[in-house]
Parts: structure tokens; C-alpha cells; sequence
């Protein structure tokens, strides 16, 4: 059975499900072959852009026009208790060592009241999972708010 994965990343604070939909879809038609199931993998977050991967999954999957699978990658943000600032980076290197087809990556701005860099900047766990996937040879592309 072929598949033809696609890997989702994006901001948890992206909240325009229009333009997930729009982009898995056109990913699907432009390039996944008519016969392969199409995989959603993403980080399952509950907000923002994975969420919306995960809702389009559930959506193919209901109107029965080919195979869909969602593949969920979550964080382990608490290893042993403690909380882990890192989860998030091993788990996108986690998602892009599992292998996509195409990266399609949602980047809102940072909003971490903490972080320092010069602002606008993307949110950084989508951008280094973006960023990830283009080194490992996926056609990725970027979104933006
Ligand atoms: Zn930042």
C-alpha cells in the first residue's frame, strides 16, 4: 500500500482552518498519486494549526473518497514529571525522521512573553520543524498569518 505523507507543523496559535484545509488539499490533488493513502502527521497539538490538520483528517476520512490516516506526534512535555523545554524540538525531529513527501509548516508570530529576539519573528518550534524537514530533503512550504 503506497503513501503519501504529509507533515503538518505549525503555530499553536494559529487559529485560520481555512488555510490548512485549503493547503492539505491542494497537496493532495497536485501531488499525492490517486491510488496512496494520504497520512496527516502532525504534532497533535489541541490548538492551532495541528489541529486543524487533525480535523481535515477527520473530515477525508468521513467523505470516503480515498484513505486517510492522521498520525499523531506529541510532545512528551513532562518526562519523569519535570517539565522538558525541549520536547518540542525531539519530537519535530522525531516527525521528520519518520519521513513526508511534503511539509506544509502554518507560521504564526512568537508570542512567548519571555523570549527576547527582535519581534516579528516566527514561532520557533514550527520554524526549526520547517526548517527540519528542508534539510532532510521534504519540499516544504511556509504560511503565514
Ligand atoms: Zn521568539
Amino acid at each position: 500500500m503506497t503513501q503519501y505523507r504529509i507533515l503538518v507543523t505549525g503555530s499553536r496559535d494559529w487559529d485560520d482552518r481555512r488555510t490548512v484545509w485549503q493547503a492539505i488539499a491542494s497537496t493532495v490533488m497536485a501531488s499525492a498519486p490517486s491510488t496512496a493513502t494520504i497520512v496527516v502527521v502532525h504534532g497533535d497539538c489541541p490548538d492551532g494549526a495541528d489541529a486543524h490538520a487533525a480535523a481535515w483528517a477527520a473530515a477525508a476520512q468521513g467523505d470516503n473518497r480515498r484513505p486517510v490516516i492522521e498520525e499523531g506526534h506529541p510532545a512528551d512535555w513532562r518526562p519523569g514529571g519535570v517539565f522538558d523545554r525541549a520536547a518540542g524540538f525531539r519530537r519535530n525531529a522525531e516527525m521528520v525522521n519518520a519521513g513526508a513527501d511534503a511539509c506544509l509548516a502554518f507560521l504564526a508570530p512568537c508570542s512567548k512573553p519571555s523570549c527576547t529576539e527582535l519581534k516579528p519573528h516566527p514561532s520557533h518550534g514550527t520554524a526549526h520543524c520547517a526548517e527540519l524537514a528542508e534539510q532532510a530533503g521534504i519540499p516544504t512550504r511556509r504560511y503565514t498569518a
